[in-house]
């Protein structure tokens, strides 16, 4: 939108009547929208973070080698103070081969992926398949005490129940003392993704933590075929992932952009920079976090000066359980006070089509306010709804106001989000350059706007 600036200019020119006539001078939003979609560096940063630096794993040394990379980045993008702040990840986990084969029937090879942060079975380990179909704990008691010995290809998994959530130190022992007395041979759990998409999940507080794998849908039901005729599928297994032998310490990536505000509000913007392993983590969250580096780089680009304080967070070990947005909650617990509100990404790389109010009447308006400008960008809903599953959740356990855009899913949920085909090729410019755009729109109305009420519970 060029074109404004020499309207501007020839208006300025004219004189005072004439400028009248014109449109006024760009507004801050108009800018950001501008120089967003004309001077990102979207595409060529999460080329870099995924096609230079790769799958990033909590606790590995890409990631280490990702969040260098963003403190450098950012620093120079303008950001003050750019640093990383560690915590606890407790013992890091790292892959190793995984591979499995039927048998008997017609002796394929089966593709299988080790399950994050499980031992492995330390050698090969054979069994008979059987399936288990369990629901809940009671139910999988009882379908378990024949299975000893068997490669176990698990329908469905128990949940936990409301009464058995309330304490979750003590479920996690009960249950994985249950799961440990069963003596599976091994535990094949299921792609939930069709075309031999693989899935991966996992974390310190995972069930099932050892000799256990994630098998395509595809090759699942190959097996329950081999079962239901009666062909007693017979497995040979190997998974070599392990865990280090002490535990070790994460980061988040920090970096301001100070506001004029003397009293030191600020606006978080989030991503987590961790990804998992089987893709290049571009669309879960390479396009969250370029998108919020991108934001401070227009800002200080345009030379805006906010008046709260733009805090850029790339978080990790979210796919293992939020672990740095639960750290830096805990961490910065004596200036919680200080956050105005926190957006954060990671619905995939798809265009924002709204954002939920968090079911807070008082950020309603606000939020339609602050959007106003990003009219142009499409058609923006704000819904009654709430919204959970990333690191604004222990945001909003604090009553922090926190807004997770809605995004086009478009092949998010069904293909790359934790599988292999996470990588560019599915990131399209033109959505990213559109997501960046209206968070900036909305990040500035939240950095300069009236203070936000927290949650009233
Ligand atoms: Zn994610």
């Amino acid at each position: 939108m060029l074109w404004r600036r020499y309207l501007v200019t020839a208006a300025l020119l004219l004189g005072a009547g004439l400028a009248q006539a014109q449109p006024a001078p760009s507004s801050a939003e108009n800018r950001l929208i501008e120089e967003i979609g004309e001077r990102s560096r979207l595409m060529p940063d999460l080329e870099e973070l995924c096609d230079d630096i790769g799958p990033r794993l909590t606790g590995s040394a890409q990631l280490r080698a990702a969040q260098q990379w963003a403190v450098k980045r950012l620093a120079s993008y303008g950001a003050v103070n750019a640093h990383l702040e560690g915590y606890d990840m407790g013992r890091p986990w790292q892959r190793g081969i995984a591979s499995a084969r039927l048998l008997n029937a017609n002796g394929m090879k089966l593709d299988v992926v080790q399950k994050a942060w499980t031992s492995g079975t330390h050698g090969v380990v054979h069994g008979d398949v059987a399936v288990l179909d369990a629901r809940t704990w009671d139910e999988f008691k009882t379908a378990a005490a024949g299975l000893k010995g068997r490669i176990v290809l698990l329908e469905s998994v128990p949940r936990a129940t409301p009464e058995q959530r309330k304490d979750l130190p003590r479920y996690l022992a009960e249950t994985r003392k249950m799961i440990t007395d069963a003596q599976f041979a091994g535990v094949l759990f299921i792609s939930t993704k069709s075309n031999s998409l693989q899935e991966m999940w996992g974390g310190p507080a995972s069930l099932f933590d050892t000799n256990a794998a994630i098998i395509t849908s595809e090759h699942a039901n190959a097996l329950k075929r081999l079962l239901a005729r009666g062909r007693a599928p017979r497995v040979a297994m190997e998974l070599g992932g392990h865990f280090a032998a002490s535990p070790a310490t994460a980061y988040n990536v920090v970096a301001d952009f100070p506001g004029t505000d003397p009293v030191g509000e600020m606006v978080i913007l989030g991503a987590h920079i961790d990804s998992w392993d089987l893709g290049t983590g571009a669309t879960d969250n390479g396009a969250g976090t370029v998108a919020m580096m991108e934001i401070l780089r227009a800002v200080h680009a345009l030379d805006l000066r906010p008046k709260r304080t733009l805090r850029v967070v790339l978080f990790s070990g979210e796919e293992q359980g939020l672990l740095g947005s639960k750290a830096y909650v805990a961490a910065h617990a004596d200036e919680l006070s200080k956050i105005q509100a926190v957006l954060v990404q990671d619905s995939g790389a798809g265009r924002i089509t709204g954002f939920p109010d968090m079911k807070q009447e008082a950020w309603y308006a606000p939020l339609q306010a602050a959007l106003a400008p990003a009219k142009a960008l499409g058609p923006i809903d704000i819904v009654y709804a709430m919204a959970g599953g990333s690191d604004f959740e222990p945001f909003v356990a604090r009553g922090i106001p926190a807004f997770p855009p809605g995004q086009d899913p478009r092949d998010y949920r069904t293909h790359t989000q934790h599988s292999q085909a996470d990588t560019i090729d599915h990131v399209v410019k033109a959505d990213l350059v559109q997501a960046t755009q209206v968070l900036a729109v909305l990040a500035w109305g939240l950095l300069n706007g009236e203070r936000l009420p927290r949650a009233v519970p």
